[in-house]
């Protein structure tokens, strides 16, 4: 029972890390395997418990692991506060995809943060005003605002961040931006997302 318990105690622990305790499990297979020859019969059974660890980490965590290939986009920001595409098109037969930013540049997050954030085109001017108020603590995103469809965190020079966009709930033919939040990057950093089949 106790081993039971930690080993839900030790998912818990990785679905709330979410994806950046994926690397650090995935790490820790290889070294329990390293442990085993060393040690005698009683290694195998203690690295188990870490060798498993992974796959749980999967199936309390099914953001990044469980979507296809096909249903990914990566962005790329730089610190000349450009994207790298006006225009991302999912698919419809994603129920979710996933949106993954990467800052190439090297600045910080204060100077040139980047983040990807989702709404309605009609929504966009009105959620980068309450942003700009919302102010630096907050990403430049007001908190709880019901109009962003998703949005990434804010991320630096280096970084990178995902968020997952709910497809099945966006309005075919409905017109969505996105765009970074940080104030003043939105005249450049910006562009259109649409679902097509
Ligand atoms: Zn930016």
């Amino acid at each position: 029972m106790k081993i039971y318990l930690s080993l839900i105690t030790a998912a818990l622990a990785l679905s709330a890390c979410g994806q950046e305790a994926a690397k650090p499990a995935d790490n820790a297979a290889p070294a329990a395997e390293q442990a085993a020859p060393a040690a005698s019969e009683a290694a195998p059974e203690a690295a188990s418990p870490a060798a498993e660890a992974p796959a749980a980490s999967a199936e309390a965590a099914p953001a990044a692991a469980n979507v296809s290939e096909e249903c990914k986009v990566v962005i790329n920001s730089d610190d000349a506060m450009k994207f790298d595409t006006k225009e991302i098109t999912l698919k419809s037969s994603c129920s979710t995809a996933l949106l993954t930013l990467k800052h190439t540049g090297k600045m910080p997050k204060a100077a040139m943060g980047h983040n990807i954030v989702v709404t309605k085109a009609a929504d966009k001017d009105g959620v980068l005003a309450d942003g700009a108020a919302a102010g630096v603590d907050a990403d430049y995103l007001k908190a709880g605002d019901e109009r962003v469809v998703a949005a990434t965190k804010m991320i630096g020079g280096g970084e990178e961040a995902s968020v997952e966009i709910p497809v099945a709930k966006l309005e075919k033919g409905t017109e969505y931006a996105f765009f970074c939040s940080f104030p003043g990057h939105s005249a450049m950093m910006t562009g259109t997302l649409k679902v097509a089949d």
